[in-house]
């Protein structure tokens, strides 16, 4: 059976993982997250201590290192380091900013590489990152840069935040995102860009039935009937 895949690129906080999520709902494919996949190997290097300059110190960790995927009956994207669910764990403010240092390491992404494209090799996939469409499915059938302005991104992080019941604060809210625009943005490998033959979406006038209804469009489009 031919396969086929959707990559969605863009900054943190664009609406990337809800929007990808419900899209792949929609078409019946696989959704993969592939920040969840960073955070998970981020969150070990983080429990080990690992020096991020020591190469040797980070081959050895992905040497040993057990990543597994798993959908449960909640729905969600579970995330396992080695054997232990951790979807929860990786989600913390610590390790969202130490799983930007520790993806830009050369060793770390050629480990992931494969790992993301055996998945879109067995199904048909909306797979959501920073470089989807530029290096990991360059072949992808549709290519979507997501984006808003960082001000937008950070607001709708604090209401998520405050829905959660946590503390938190706009202009430190607005300040990581930056930060975190600016690592992924600036690192020589596989830094996040939009792919040449991405249509790039701007979600920061848009609600999410808007974007989604936006996402379905481009699709479509470029689908034709298939699906
Ligand atoms: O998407 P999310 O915010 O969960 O991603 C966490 C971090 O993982 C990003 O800030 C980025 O540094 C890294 N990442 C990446 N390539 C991907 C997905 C995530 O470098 N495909």
């Amino acid at each position: 059976m031919e396969h086929h895949s959707i990559a969605i690129d863009g900054p943190s906080g664009a609406g990337k993982s809800t929007l990808a999520k419900q899209l792949a709902e929609r078409l019946g494919y696989l959704y993969v997250d592939t920040g969840a996949i960073y955070r998970t190997v981020a969150l070990k290097a983080q429990r080990l201590g690992v020096d991020l300059n020591r190469e040797e110190q980070v081959t050895a960790l992905l040497s040993e290192i057990k990543v597994r995927m798993d959908y449960e009956s909640d729905g969600l994207q579970h995330m396992y380091l080695d054997g232990e669910d951790v979807t929860q764990a990786i989600r913390v403010h610590a390790v969202s900013q130490w799983t930007s240092l520790v993806a830009a390491l050369p060793p770390v992404r050629a480990f992931l590489l494969e790992y993301q494209r055996q998945l879109a090799r067995e199904h048909s996939v909306v797979m959501d990152g920073r470089d989807i469409g530029t290096v990991v499915l360059p072949q992808a059938d549709v290519k979507i840069f997501l984006t808003a302005s960082a001000e937008i991104r950070a607001r709708r992080r604090l209401l998520e935040l405050e829905q959660r019941g946590q503390q938190a604060d706009y202009e430190t809210i607005l300040h990581d995102v930056k930060q975190r625009d600016l690592q992924d943005s600036s690192r020589a490998i596989a830094p996040l860009r939009q792919a040449e033959d991405a249509v790039l979406l701007d979600t920061s006038e848009l609600d999410l039935e808007g974007s989604l209804h936006a996402m379905e469009k481009i699709v479509k489009e470029k689908l034709g009937h298939e699906n």
